[in-house]
């Protein structure tokens, strides 16, 4: 921990701060985690040690219950795993993800005490929880919740009182960081990483923080390295300035924000961003022709029950209904809101999304092209959420075949991941194939279009062939082809 240190936060408490100047994109610092868990609904799909979304997982023969990518994944992991592996062949099921990760953290202080290594700044139990704030029916689900741990851990060696096994629920609740497969596509666990519990909110933060998922598939066991999370600088940033990090997506109202902050994490977010409602005004924003305000009232009420059952439908997978609910909302819309508007925004971008899905490349990148202009007015410019939008519509842009456009915003959108996942990351390592690729059809493109429309559909027939027969089976970054970034797109609706 030599580029940041521990300093009184005044009012928000503890906090971490820069201890010499930091760069654009540095990693400030990588941890571990203390203890980690793969959610319930994966457990057979992604791996329990490396947290990787993978097919053909091998499971543990003594509990049936965890999964591997291999016995170099497996072997890794034992020491996190075998208490576990007994209590849960004991108990003839595995419990929820909340009791299994506090049982881990349990563990864990048992063997190696709250903290775990010289560069761990803080105790695990010392951590912050609002168990004392917690709503009458949130409190009777945490005491349920520590009720079947107690069954789970009776088998362990220790006992603990009802009271301090709902203090680990409580900092589980409060600090438990939520763990991406290796393409942060999609939610796959939670775990707790104690440095970066000390990292204060700011909505609009100089740092953000990213899970990378290590290498454990090099030769030599030297090579390998551990799953963790990695602190990054946004911009420069001064000696002394406190590090922030922001724990809601900055594409909320304030207010909103603030509520959000509150209900999950117990604070009210004074920072300036919330306090000077910054970009609120853009966020709101009516279209140029200046509507009444009667019909502003008016089309933002339809948007908001729009996108409810534009939600509804979504997770029914009824995409032609999506649709129909998208365009319509889009409609009355024009010429009322103006693109930077939240609500248009959000249309926008579920309508893109499924339009890629249903392969309808030119329209979906009408869409993202809108979308990403949207953003880039209210996300900071290196923000993470930002870099990965311009890189959908990049793949978009790309498939749609607008390759000047689809190769410029894969290049914009490595830029930024550059800083916010840094050059080793999966996502990273892809979006250097897609940058290759689209240049190299770019010359092509600009030598002989013709020519080069002709390839283009030659090879949109061979990624329809492909999808079909295998659709979320992702390749590795080496054999890195036109599916695989289509795999991008297919796996986000
Ligand atoms: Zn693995
Ligand atoms: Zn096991
Ligand atoms: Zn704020
Ligand atoms: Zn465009």
């Amino acid at each position: 921990m030599e580029r940041a240190e521990l300093f009184d936060a005044g009012s928000k408490g503890r906090g971490l701060r820069a201890a010499k100047e930091l760069n654009t994109g540095e990693v400030i610092f990588s941890e571990p985690s203390f203890a980690a868990v793969v959610f319930d609904s994966l457990a057979t799909q992604v791996c329990h040690s490396c947290f990787r979304h993978q097919a053909n997982l091998h499971r543990c023969a003594q509990c049936k219950f965890a999964h591997y990518c291999d016995r170099t994944c497996q072997t890794a992991c034992w020491n996190e795993h075998k208490q576990e592996c007994g209590a849960i062949k004991k108990l003839g099921s595995a419990p929820s993800e909340n009791i299994r990760l506090a049982a881990r953290v349990l563990w864990r202080m048992h063997k190696d005490t709250g903290i775990a290594s010289d560069s761990q700044l803080i105790s695990v139990d010392q951590l912050q929880e609002h168990v004392a704030d917690l709503a009458a029916e949130d409190f009777k689900q945490l005491r349920a919740d520590v009720h079947k741990f107690l069954q789970y851990w009776s088998y362990g060696t220790r006992q603990h009182s009802v009271d301090y096994i709902s203090h680990i629920f409580g900092i589980i609740k409060c600090n438990g960081f939520t763990l991406s497969d290796q393409r942060g596509l999609q939610a796959v666990g939670v775990g707790l990483f104690p440095n970066l519990c000390l990292v204060n909110h700011d909505c609009w933060p100089n740092c953000t923080v990213i899970l990378n998922h290590g290498n454990q598939s090099a030769v030599s066991s030297a090579l390998h390295s551990q799953r963790r999370i990695e602190l990054r600088a946004l911009g420069k940033i001064p000696e002394g300035e406190e590090l922030t990090v922001s724990y809601v997506d900055f594409l909320n109202l304030s207010a909103d924000r603030q509520k959000k902050l509150k209900e999950r994490f117990h604070f009210d977010c004074t920072c300036e961003h919330c306090s000077k409602h910054i970009k609120d005004d853009l966020m709101t924003a009516v279209a140029d022709s200046k509507p009444s305000a009667d019909k502003v009232k008016e089309v933002t009420a339809f948007s908001k029950e729009s996108l409810e059952k534009i939600e509804k439908s979504r997770v029914e997978r009824d995409y032609n209904e999506v649709l129909k609910l998208c365009y319509e909302c889009l409609q009355k819309q024009e010429n009322v809101l103006a693109d930077t508007n939240l609500y248009k925004l959000r249309v926008l971008s579920i309508a893109s999304e499924v339009l890629s899905y249903q392969r309808s490349f030119a329209k979906a990148a009408n869409y993202a092209h809108r979308m990403v202009e949207g953003y880039r007015k209210l996300y900071h410019p290196n923000n993470a959420q930002l870099g990965m939008a311009i890189m959908r519509a990049g793949v978009t842009h790309w498939h749609a075949g607008q390759i000047e456009e689809g190769h410029s915003l894969i290049c914009q959108a490595y830029r930024i991941l550059m800083v916010t996942h840094g050059p080793n990351h999966a996502i990273t390592k892809d979006l250097e194939g897609m940058r290759t690729q689209t240049e190299m059809e770019l010359k092509m493109f600009k030598q002989n279009k013709a020519a080069y429309q002709t390839m283009r559909d030659a090879l949109t027939l061979l990624l329809l062939v492909e999808i079909q027969s295998s659709p979320k089976n992702p390749k590795p970054v080496a054999e890195l082809t036109v599916a695989t970034s289509f795999f991008l797109l297919v796996s986000v609706v």
